[in-house]
């Protein structure tokens, strides 16, 4: 028996071509590996998607800013309080909130 029998070739491993990708489409592929493994890409917590989804919570919040909205979640803040303070909220695209990702455990229904 030779040795390359013995020893078969590794399956070959395609490297994913990050480098073509924007920063925003890497976060989004970051988020959803996240989501896929049960993980709430803002919170680090377990995700509760039993409860819904970012998009239909009430701590989901537009801001606007100039001509553009953001979408930032203010669970963790006072009413009247700024958004400055609210513990996932930055001033980044990190923080945005999206629609699709399953609910945190601080989920709270969005009032119709
Ligand atoms: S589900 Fe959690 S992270 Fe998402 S908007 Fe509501 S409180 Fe914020």
């Amino acid at each position: 028996m030779s040795a390359a029998g013995l020893f078969p070739e590794p399956a070959r491993v395609e490297p994913e071509p990050v480098g073509r990708l924007s920063a925003g489409r890497r976060r989004t592929q970051r988020q959803r590996a996240e989501v896929e493994a049960g993980w709430h890409p803002l919170t680090r917590d377990r995700s509760r998607p039993e409860l819904g989804t970012c998009g239909t919570c009430a701590h989901r919040v537009l801001v606007r800013w100039h001509r553009r909205t953001y979408p930032k979640c203010d669970q963790g803040i006072g009413v009247g309080r700024p958004l400055d303070e609210a513990p996932y909220a930055s001033h980044g695209p990190a923080t945005d909130v999206r629609t699709w990702w399953p609910a945190c455990g601080s989920w709270v229904r969005r009032s119709p």
